[in-house]
């Protein structure tokens, strides 16, 4: 366990480097992170914990070793909710501690100074028709919270630090998530999914209302993340006028997830699809991501790396920006 308290550290005003993308980067390492996805990403990397753990705990001693502060477990999607689509909703809580297990000790045998955010992502199953709606609405706050509840229990009892409860795109959805996530009784981040070119939340809601409608809820932090940069620039400015806490931004530079198997389907940072590559960094180069990270931290942020299709590079070109 670290020695320094990290909330000590971000209140005292320091910026922490953030690790970059997990799943993308297993994938561009040959690992499988689509077992039984066609156009849609099922459970993702969750299985990759077990099948793969050499290649997980080398993605996370790899951002370690280029000075990440904070990595962040490859939890995502190992809840039930969304382990359900490949039939491995029952064996959740392996997948789930197996991800606990390669960022702890990957933490130890990397720099065990540095923090592990035990993340969980939000489920995305809500749909009314082929429309998303808000999980918690979805699937009832009794399941919602449950679910959560549970994978913030198990990952603080394996010496997490914070958890993270990440990719979430409703405001119903983030008040939710952060209250059950603190049911373990460590530190709940929160990571915005999806912010519009226009510093817009997904589905149009404003980050000003949901700064207000965090407020008195158990959050210590709010970041911004896996959208393109460009849309985190309009972003951050808007949340740091509103929110109070320390906020943070990891962008999603390009992934193609599906690209392999299904042309042009799944392009999560929503810009137009370049072909099939996984990893369409287009001009995001570890140069550039480093003039960004100095932007971002001139903004206020003080929680800075990269979400899909970011690697090692990137954090490592980042580090100055963010720890000089
Ligand atoms: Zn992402």
């Amino acid at each position: 366990m670290p020695d320094l308290d990290i909330m000590d550290r971000l209140l005292g005003g320091e910026t922490l480097l953030l690790d970059g993308g997990t799943g993308s980067e297993l994938q561009r390492r040959g690992a499988d992170v689509l077992l039984g996805a066609t156009d849609r990403l099922k459970a993702w990397s969750a299985t990759a914990n077990i099948e793969f753990a050499d290649v997980v705990q080398q993605v996370h001693q790899d951002y370690l070793r280029v000075g990440a502060d904070i990595i962040i477990s490859n939890n995502f999607w190992t809840i039930p909710s969304r382990l359900e689509g490949i039939g491995l909703h029952d064996r959740w809580q392996e997948f789930a501690q197996a991800a606990g297990e390669n960022a702890v000790t990957a933490r130890q045998a990397g720099n065990p100074q540095a923090y592990v955010a035990g993340g969980i992502a939000a489920p995305c199953v809500g749909y009314s028709g082929d429309k998303p709606v808000s999980d918690v609405e979805y699937m009832g706050a009794v399941a919602f919270h449950k679910e959560y509840i549970d994978h913030s229990k198990l990952l603080a009892a394996m010496g997490v630090d914070v958890i993270l409860v990440e990719y979430v795109g409703f405001i119903a959805d983030c008040v939710a998530a952060v209250d059950a996530g603190a049911e373990a009784g460590i530190p709940v981040f929160l990571g915005v999914r999806h912010i519009g070119v226009d510093g817009a939340m997904q589905y149009g809601e404003s980050l000003s209302d949901l700064a207000a409608a965090l407020e008195g809820h158990p959050v210590s932090a709010v970041l911004l993340m896996c959208s393109h940069p460009e849309a985190l620039s309009k972003g951050l400015p808007i949340l740091r006028d509103a929110y109070t806490g320390p906020v943070g931004v990891y962008p999603n530079l390009g992934y193609n997830p599906t690209g392999p198997i299904v042309e042009q389907k799944m392009l999560t940072n929503q810009l137009p699809s370049e072909g099939r590559d996984v990893a369409q960094i287009r001009n995001y180069s570890p140069s550039r991501m480093a003039e960004f990270a100095d932007e971002w931290k001139h903004m206020g942020a003080q929680i800075i790396g990269g979400c899909c299709a970011s690697g090692p590079e990137h954090i490592m070109a980042m580090k100055t920006a963010v720890k000089g």
